[in-house]
């Protein structure tokens, strides 16, 4: 397939990749379906806990969001810390902590697999309003004493030692976030997966399942015997199994990356990653060879803007007016899968386990999904049951009327950050 979305910093600086010639029976104990961060981090936990998995990937390793994304790795979920333990409760709270901000399993992936792909140490989450940093604040006191988890509250006079941008009113500097180039990471997981002996196949679209034991798979010139099924597809769920794409919408998010730039160490200090909070939120980081990489802007249609760079450009001026009219070398974008409550929907159904819909936040929690989904097939449920007790509920509509009213209801949070 031609992606017009395609022309990527990370596709350009991308390392070597092939999976290994496909051999073999077209049999085993799990077919994973789907190639990026979630399905591969379960094909390489599947295969160290002694499945024989094959991984089916429709385009290549890292074509969907998670070769993508903008690289920031922000520990937690979409909901705060204090908004978790108000709906579900301390010791649910307390569950979703450990798994979510403390337990990094990328980083643990990094290191064990020796994964070249830029890994960097710091987050800021920025202050559109007054009325956020307050928020913020409140959050990283109550993240401090109620879980011993520090970070720094910076105060807009102080801002200047992360970010050379007069836009904001305060932040917090967590130094357990980052960033890191995701589709190198991609690939450093498949060659992981593939010398735990997982079989790699790209160019498969899954085009069925029939998930009776052992369950069936097809593809357009094959079918596979499983005993599990990992449903991988995120944005594509739908396709696939139309019943669970009824839970995400996909919102298409852009990003460019200017040419390397002399200044960038003045733009950010501290080379953070740096997330600002309005809810069509502004994320932006430096790349390996300094490029300023800039996520900005979403769309609601699934037609990519003509000139991806024009549609970037102003969000990035506004932030950094001194780089206004710097040459911008890359642009492109990709599909988040949104869920109504914006809490990712995983569970197991009969032989098929799933997670989707990490709605712009899945560059830290896919890896350990994955890992959970491993574990639970092993046999030991209580930690994937932490992820998949979270409630979730399909978007209203029907096929024709959810993603315009899903639409309607994002316009109105965007207004709001208009309105300040
Ligand atoms: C532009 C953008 C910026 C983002 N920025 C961030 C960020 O900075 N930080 C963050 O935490 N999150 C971010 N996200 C979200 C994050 O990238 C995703 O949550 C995460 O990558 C999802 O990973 P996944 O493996 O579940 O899905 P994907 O990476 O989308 O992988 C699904 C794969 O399934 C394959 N597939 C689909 N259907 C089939 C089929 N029938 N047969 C075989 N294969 C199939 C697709 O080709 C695809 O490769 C961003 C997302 C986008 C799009």
């Amino acid at each position: 397939m031609t992606d017009p979305l395609s022309h990527s910093y990370y596709a350009a600086t991308a390392h070597d990749w092939r999976p290994r010639a496909f051999e073999g029976d077209l049999a085993c104990d799990v077919a994973v379906i789907g190639g990026g961060f979630t399905g591969l981090s379960a094909a390489l936990a599947c295969a160290e806990r002694g499945f024989s998995v094959i991984l089916f990937e429709a385009e290549h390793i890292g074509f969907g969001a998670s070769g993508r994304n903008g690289g920031q790795l922000v520990p937690g979920l979409r909901w705060t810390a204090s908004e978790l333990e108000a709906e579900f409760g301390r010791e649910r709270a307390d569950a979703l902590f450990d798994l979510c901000w403390r337990d990094n399993r990328v980083k643990a992936r990094i290191a064990q697999h020796a994964i070249a792909c830029d890994l960097k140490a710091g987050h800021l989450e920025a202050a559109w309003t007054h009325k956020d940093f307050d928020a913020m604040r409140r959050e990283a006191d109550y993240l401090a004493t109620r879980f011993g988890y520090p970070s720094d509250i910076v105060a807009k006079a102080a801002m200047g030692a992360h970010i050379a941008s007069p836009l904001y009113h305060g932040g917090i500097y967590d130094p357990r976030g980052g960033h890191f180039h995701p589709l190198n990471y991609a690939i450093g997981l498949a060659k992981a997966a593939e010398t735990a002996g997982v079989r790699i196949v790209e160019g498969w679209r899954v085009e069925g399942l029939l998930d009776f034991d052992p369950g069936e798979l097809l593809t357009r010139d094959a079918s596979v015997e499983a005993r599990y099924f990992i449903n991988a597809t995120d944005s594509w769920i739908g396709d696939l199994e139309p019943d669970f794409g009824r839970y995400t919408v996909p919102i298409m998010n852009y990003n460019i990356a200017t040419a390397p730039l002399a200044n960038a160490d003045e733009l950010l200090p501290t080379d953070a990653a740096v997330a600002d909070s309005r809810f069509v939120l502004n994320y932006f980081r430096l790349s390996a060879d300094k490029r300023l990489i800039f996520g900005g802007g979403e769309r609601h249609s699934q037609t990519p803007p003509r000139d991806i760079a024009a549609f970037v450009r102003p969000f990035m001026a506004q932030v950094f007016p001194q780089i206004a009219g710097a040459r911008i070398d890359y642009g492109w974008g990709g599909a988040v899968a949104v869920t109504m409550n914006r809490l990712p929907h995983i569970g197991r159904r009969g032989n098929i386990f799933y997670a989707h819909g990490f709605s712009g936040h899945g560059a830290l929690v896919t890896t350990l999904a994955g890992e959970l989904i491993a574990e639970a097939m092993a046999g030991t449920a209580e930690r994937f049951d932490v992820l998949a007790s979270l409630p979730s509920r399909p978007f209203p509509g029907g096929e024709w009327l959810r993603r315009p009213l899903a639409t309607l209801g994002l316009l109105w949070y965007a207004l709001r950050d208009r309105l300040g």
